[in-house]
């Protein structure tokens, strides 16, 4: 087993409005390799047509930071519904969870159910509570309703045993002391690399990439986006994809991504725990595996069910 030091792997759950848009732009501000207004001009975690006229994410998106020489892929979770396992397979690409929750407005019903789901995956949340620069703010009493919800949702002692960063995406400062405000997002960004676990697996066998979710791009047509779980992959190369009856096709790679802020950016090759995207594989469906042509090894299928929308509360 091999240990990729130089990842980590983060799902976002928040209620709407609880400012997840905001505190990744400021990650982004912050972190090294990205240019400041290229971050703020385009929003892509909240760009669909259809999820700025709701006011909702509705489609998962990736972005990625870097702080010192640690890639952070931060994938966004539909919190407003689960559209038929969907929030299960983001949060199986993912090694931790941060679950951000407005120092005013304490926990909605929006956090409570995709937390659940990631209490029952046996993920260990970290806990931001956001915008403590609000008047009338109460971090304190806020995680001690974090701390209810968790306990009511069943949470382990593990999973109880929070990390708690009190934070203000809009000034873009974060602390671990809710009496001390911070100066920048340091705090935020250290307990992320302390506390999400790097990803783990075989780095040196046969490649495995599962397909979590679909992304659709004008110019290259349908995109699936998922992790490598075992191996490396190559641009390319040809590979297997396997479906969920049993049968598998024999397919190329032809393009090959990574995420570098808001946006895919193409690699010659990605490794064990990358979250990648991949474009030129035509029937590419979600839940299914691209892997090594030689050693057609499929990962087990998450159920898809039918859409529903009435699981909000
Ligand atoms: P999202 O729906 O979770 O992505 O939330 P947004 O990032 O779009 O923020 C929702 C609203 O809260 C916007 O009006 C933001 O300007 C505001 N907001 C976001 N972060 C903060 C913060 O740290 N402090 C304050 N006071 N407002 C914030």
């Amino acid at each position: 087993m091999q240990s990729q030091e130089k990842i980590r792997n983060v799902a976002i759950i928040a209620h709407v409005d609880h400012g997840k848009t905001t505190l990744v732009d400021q990650l982004l501000k912050q972190s090294g390799i990205f240019r400041t207004n290229e971050a703020v001009q385009e929003r892509v975690m909240d760009s669909g047509d259809l999820e700025r006229e709701r006011g909702i994410t509705i489609l998962s998106k990736n972005t990625a930071v870097k702080y010192k020489d640690i890639k952070i892929n931060i994938v966004d979770t539909p919190g407003h519904a689960d559209f038929g396992g969907e929030v299960e397979r983001i949060l199986m690409m993912v090694d931790g969870v941060l679950l951000l929750v407005d120092a005013f407005e304490g926990c909605m019903p929006q956090t409570r159910f995709v937390l659940k789901k990631a209490l029952a995956l046996g993920k260990r949340p970290i806990v931001v509570v956001n915008k403590t620069d609000r008047p009338g703010a109460r971090p304190l009493e806020v995680v001690d309703e974090v701390l209810d919800l968790f306990i009511e949702l069943g949470a382990d002692d593990d999973q109880l045993d929070f990390p708690v960063v009190y934070a203000s995406g809009r000034y873009g400062y974060a602390s671990l002391d809710p009496e001390n405000l911070g100066e920048d997002m340091t705090p935020l960004f250290e307990t992320i690399v302390n506390h999400v676990p790097a990803p783990q697996g075989e780095l040196d066998a046969p490649f495995q990439l599962l397909i979590s979710s679909i992304e659709a791009d004008d110019y290259v047509g349908r995109i699936g986006v998922g992790r490598v779980e075992r191996g490396r992959v190559r641009m390319g190369q040809s590979a297997a994809l396997c479906k969920p009856d049993g049968t598998h096709t024999m397919v190329r790679i032809s393009r090959l991504y990574q995420y570098q802020g808001l946006k895919r950016v193409e690699e010659e090759s990605a490794e064990l725990g990358d979250i990648v995207a991949v474009s030129g594989v035509t029937d590419l469906g979600i839940g299914e595996t691209l892997c090594d042509p030689e050693h057609i090894e499929p990962l087990p299928f998450v159920q898809i069910d039918e859409p529903t929308i009435s699981m909000m509360f």
